[in-house]
């Protein structure tokens, strides 16, 4: 008997094992994200048009080209999501949590079906499943902090690591901000203005209307003049400059493999600085499977609070192919507490303050091992005083603050402050896990 009806063209379904390996790593990756502060959220999977031509830009791909729009029985002019970022800003700029002036951090995982209309092939399909995340802050005005691109990237390599992924390379750029982007622009329209023949005819219109565009154009006729392209990291501001070699130190200093690619300026128009891609030969041409980036000026965009932003999204499709073990992790306290919202952090938990770079370096690896082993670790902004920042750690309810400042830099230590009981102790970097550890254990139970 043939079937009446078929799947539509770039959708499929999952059926048993298939469908169950896809909950398998979104379980894990929920867990996983979890344990380093991540609360899930959800939005709708249609949104008002307006909010992906403003946000993700009107001249990318994904909404010139791909975009699902209709209208609704009232006229209504809608789009299913392409992706994840605009929703969740949108929905977390409504929320109000910007105003809570204590809380520097907000962090939030999501999962589901990003609709695109693509030609399909293998990998990519009009309807395709992602994991994202994005962390907001620090809030208040304080500048992005390398820290946070470090983590969020870092926290990629290690699940996939435990997930004993396939092999993977991890690419690595910043495109700037909108001071120093002039004049990288600038110098790509000028490379390429008199080779207009050569792009395609998309690119021969964009390499005005939106320059950065050409340099992620798909098409096979541009894609060969890229072996030249000016670089943007060559024409970063001070500002950008810094943050970049902050964020590769830190990479590097946790054995974090990279490669720079001065072309990987990402679809998206709302990128700003840190762009980054995981991707893996194993996939054939879609080698993509998980991308992401820093976006400072979204949240303002659409109506919030001046707040930097990063975050990425993974391709469930394409990591279904790579990993095939995604590590079970147990449920710990944090996997249920919202405390963002509950101003309640979970019992295990502490809040790191520090000033300065060499700090940040320092206590990179401390932290990670902390989250690793179930203790939420949290930070504000390193440019606040410490009285400011400690009392932040007690307004949020942090048994406990971990205070590198000058000196307990040079001894390698770190001041751990018990907030309850106001006594403090000097523990050695090396030690500090192990000592959190006996701490919790010993802890009575809040009553
Ligand atoms: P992007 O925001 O385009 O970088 O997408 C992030 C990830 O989503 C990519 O790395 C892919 O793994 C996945 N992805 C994007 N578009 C598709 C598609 N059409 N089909 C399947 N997966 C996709």
């Amino acid at each position: 008997m043939k079937p009446r009806y078929q799947a539509v063209r770039g959708t499929r379904d999952l059926i048993g094992a298939e469908a169950a390996k896809l909950d398998g790593i979104i379980h894990s990756l929920s867990r996983w994200c979890a344990r380093f502060g991540y609360e899930p959220i959800q939005t709708p999977i249609f949104e008002e048009e307006a909010l992906f031509t403003r946000s993700i830009g009107g001249e990318t791909d994904i909404v010139h080209k791909e975009l699902y729009r209709f209208e609704d029985r009232k006229g209504r002019k809608l789009a299913l999501r392409p992706e994840g970022t605009a929703g969740v800003v949108r929905a977390v700029v409504a929320s109000g949590v910007f105003n809570q002036s204590f809380c520097q951090h907000h962090r939030y995982y999501y999962s589901g079906p990003m609709f695109r209309y693509d030609r399909p092939q293998a990998g990519r399909y009009r309807q395709f499943s992602q994991f994202g995340v994005e962390c907001f802050g620090p809030t208040g005005g304080a500048p992005p902090l390398a820290f946070d691109d470090a983590e969020q990237i870092l926290m990629v390599d290690r699940w996939l690591r435990e997930s004993k992924c396939s092999p993977y390379a991890l690419k690595l750029n910043s495109i700037g901000c909108p001071e120093c982007r002039p004049a990288f622009v600038a110098q790509l329209q000028a490379a390429w203005r008199d080779h207009l023949a050569e792009l395609c005819p998309d690119c021969a219109r964009r390499l005005e209307a939106n320059p950065l565009r050409v340099l992620d154009c798909k098409s096979e006729k541009c894609y060969s003049r890229h072996g030249e392209p000016p670089s943007t990291l060559a024409t970063l501001c001070a500002g950008c400059r810094e943050h970049h070699d902050r964020v590769t130190s830190l990479l590097t200093g946790s054995k974090v493999a990279f490669t720079e690619d001065p072309r990987l300026v990402r679809g998206l128009d709302y990128y700003t600085r840190t762009t980054f891609e995981f991707v893996s030969g194993e996939l054939g041409a879609q080698s993509a499977f998980l991308g992401g980036g820093r976006y400072d000026n979204l949240v303002e965009d659409l109506g919030g609070p001046a707040t930097p932003a990063i975050g990425w999204a993974a391709g469930l499709d394409r990591l279904a192919n790579l990993v095939t073990d995604p590590v079970i992790i147990e449920p710990g306290e944090y996997a249920t507490v919202s405390w963002s919202a509950l101003l309640r952090p979970p019992e295990r938990s502490v809040f790191f303050i520090f000033f300065s770079t060499a700090a940040e370096g320092a206590l990179f690896p401390a932290i990670i091992d902390l989250k690793l082993a179930g203790v939420f670790a949290n930070w504000g902004s390193p440019g606040e005083p410490l009285k400011k920042q400690l009392a932040r750690a007690g307004k949020q309810n942090y048994p406990y603050a971990i205070i590198i400042g000058d000196d307990e830099l040079a001894a390698g230590a770190a001041g751990v402050r018990d907030m309850r009981q106001s006594t403090q102790e000097t523990v050695p970097f090396a030690g500090l896990v192990e000592y959190l550890q006996r701490k919790f254990a010993a802890r009575p139970p809040e009553s």
